[in-house]
């Protein structure tokens, strides 16, 4: 039986309400990424994985470390509207990035052809090194259709990093990874034409164009802080654009996904078959904590069929 090694963190919470601008420090480890306690999951346990009491790299944004959906459900943008989160970058001591791979950019972030890229294309040969632009676990590590050998990088500062169209995967689901380390070798599978990384930057589901914290001509960051604000989703409406024009197009495609956050219809969910309080609070964009509050249970209670929850 595959085991995996996970590893308890303890982060300092995160104010996770927007009502004003918030400061999302890189969260202090308390003992320090060397020295924590080693925790083994076996297959068995896989499906209570989701909504163990496991620690995970801002787990005060994310409600649980999805380890088989490549996305996060996107976050609601307008929750940004008037405020702004900053995300710290570096951390005390050191900036601790490292560019995925240094090759000419041959595609940019934004609307191409009748789909929205959602990534940088940056050209390589198969079998050149890819490395982990910073430190952080190891959400997602297989063979997509579209991405094809995909990994994608949670880090403790919420914001998420995929590396896709790999030939080769160096890292497992769980792993803790450091920025430089070689997480796969590049190539050409999935939906690609021609080897080539390409590179995304997410924000709780949200795609946020790499270049807003990213030189691609120098290979360093731009800032050690990246300030979200409504302003950095204003491509949105522009993919929705894209996604209708694709749709309306591709017979029987579904055209690139639009925002995954349902919208509660009268502030309600009624529980149906497979619910669980962690899927509820994915589905609306908040958290298996603000859900529990609002509806006066605990993540321990069981749910029925047919019972309202407030969302
Ligand atoms: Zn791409």
């Amino acid at each position: 039986m595959k085991k995996i090694f996970f590893f308890l963190f303890l982060f300092s919470s995160v104010q996770l309400a927007f009502s004003k601008p918030v400061n999302i420090a890189i969260p202090t480890i308390t003992n320090g990424p060397h020295d924590t306690v080693p925790y083994v999951i076996d297959e068995d346990e896989m499906s209570d994985f989701n909504d163990s009491l496991i620690s995970f790299p801002a787990s005060d944004l994310y409600c649980d470390f999805d380890t088989v959906n490549t996305h996060y459900p996107k976050f609601d943008i307008s929750i940004l509207k008037n405020t702004s989160r900053n995300i710290l970058l570096c951390d005390e001591s050191s900036c601790g990035y490292v560019h995925p791979f240094q090759g000419k950019i041959t595609s940019t972030f934004g609307p191409r052809k009748r789909r929205f890229h959602y990534g940088v294309d940056i050209d390589l040969e198969t079998g050149d090194c890819v490395a982990a632009a910073f430190d952080g676990r190891v959400r997602i590590a297989k063979k997509s259709k579209s991405y094809g050998n995909v990994v994608v990088i949670r880090h403790a500062n919420g914001l998420e990093t995929y590396y896709a169209h790999l030939s080769k995967l160096n890292v497992e689901i769980g792993q803790q990874v450091y920025a430089g380390e070689v997480i796969g070798l590049g190539g050409n599978t999935g939906h690609s034409h021609g080897s080539h990384l390409h590179f995304e930057v997410r924000y709780m589901g949200q795609p946020v164009n790499p270049a807003e914290l990213i030189s691609f001509e120098e290979h360093k960051l731009k800032s050690d802080t990246l300030t979200l604000s409504s302003k950095t989703f204003d491509y949105v409406a522009e993919a929705k654009k894209a996604a209708v024009r694709t749709s309306a197009k591709g017979k029987g495609s579904k055209g690139a996904k639009g925002t995954a956050v349902a919208k509660a219809t009268k502030g309600v969910h009624v529980v149906k078959q497979g619910d669980t309080l962690s899927s509820i609070a994915h589905k609306y964009g908040t958290t298996t904590k603000a859900l529990c509050a609002k509806n006066g249970i605990k993540p321990t209670s069981t749910l029925h069929l047919g019972q309202k929850l407030k969302v």
